[in-house]
């Protein structure tokens, strides 16, 4: 049990400290000033050649949103979630050292090159962030959390990350064992995280881009906004639920862009009555079990 307190402590400290430096310290590895540079790239790109010529610069929710982005981000990642995850992680391992398992690793990759060993990790990686997405619709407790970010009613690029932080310990629970499996500890996710984080935020952006014949491969804003649309086709929980790659929707018959649309009405049925502050927001889905 000291142990467990140990790793709490040293979670907060370290991540204080982690936090404090990247804001001090802009480099090249740095997430708290590529996040800020890209979200200004990307809205200066909408400002330039914006899709829906009328939406404000400022559109609806824009500072409600920049304040996700920041949490979900770090904040929630100093408030809890290191400290949380990096407890799991030990009593997992724990767990396992009962029955005598050191390591998980079942597949032979670290002798391949590191580049394939990316390739395969987002892969993988993406994978079940789509069938994490997937369930985040399928399933009635879960959706209740995920309709913050379907509360969405006029996109733009730091939509991307108004989302409940409970999504953050759903993916990266389901992503944990799968991972550690071929994942051999690799922490040097940067370039992988940086890559997704940009098309995230052009998949929400008031920008009409599809990559061309790419857009098979990659999620886009023409195919997302359809993901945010208010009226679904009869019958289905949802369309489009790639977060950086398209190409699952493709394969197993989710994928729904019947045009354009640039201006077909976002959220869902009864997104008018649904909170407007952050606090309200996070807190909507327990409040609504508890009545
Ligand atoms: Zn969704
Ligand atoms: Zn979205």
């Amino acid at each position: 049990m000291e142990k467990y307190g140990k790793i709490i402590i040293d979670a907060y400290y370290g991540y204080f400290n982690y936090l404090v430096d990247e804001i001090m310290y802009p480099s090249w590895t740095n997430y708290f000033w590529w996040l800020v540079g890209l979200s200004l790239a990307v809205w200066l790109l909408e400002l330039l050649f914006p899709w829906r010529k009328d939406q404000p610069a400022l559109r609806k929710d824009f500072w409600l949103d920049g304040f996700y982005m920041f949490f979900n981000f770090f904040l929630f990642s100093l408030i809890a979630y290191n400290a949380i995850s990096n407890v799991a992680v030990e009593a997992f391992n724990d767990f396992l050292g009962l029955f005598g398992i050191t390591n998980l690793v079942a597949l032979e990759v670290s002798s391949w090159p590191r580049w394939a060993q990316f390739a395969l990790l987002f892969v993988v990686a993406d994978f079940i962030q789509w069938n994490v997405h997937r369930l985040l619709h399928r399933v009635p407790a879960l959706w209740e959390f995920h309709k913050v970010h379907h509360s969405v009613e006029q996109m733009g690029f730091a939509a991307h990350l108004r989302f409940h932080w409970m999504e953050t310990i759903v993916y990266k629970s389901a992503q944990y064992i799968p991972l550690a499996m071929i994942g051999f500890g690799l922490t040097d996710f940067f370039l992988v995280h940086i890559f997704a984080t940009a098309i995230g935020h052009l998949n929400h952006a008031n920008l009409r881009i599809t990559y061309g014949p790419l857009k098979y491969l990659l999620n886009n804003p023409i195919m997302h906004i359809w993901h945010h649309a208010k009226t679904l086709p009869k019958g289905s929980y949802g369309v489009n639920y790639g977060l950086t790659l398209s190409i699952w929707d493709y394969l197993f018959g989710t994928a729904y862009i019947p045009h354009e649309g640039r201006d077909i009405p976002l959220g869902f049925d009864g997104v008018e009555k649904f909170p407007k502050t952050f606090w309200e927001q996070v807190t909507y889905p327990l409040r609504k079990k508890s009545t």
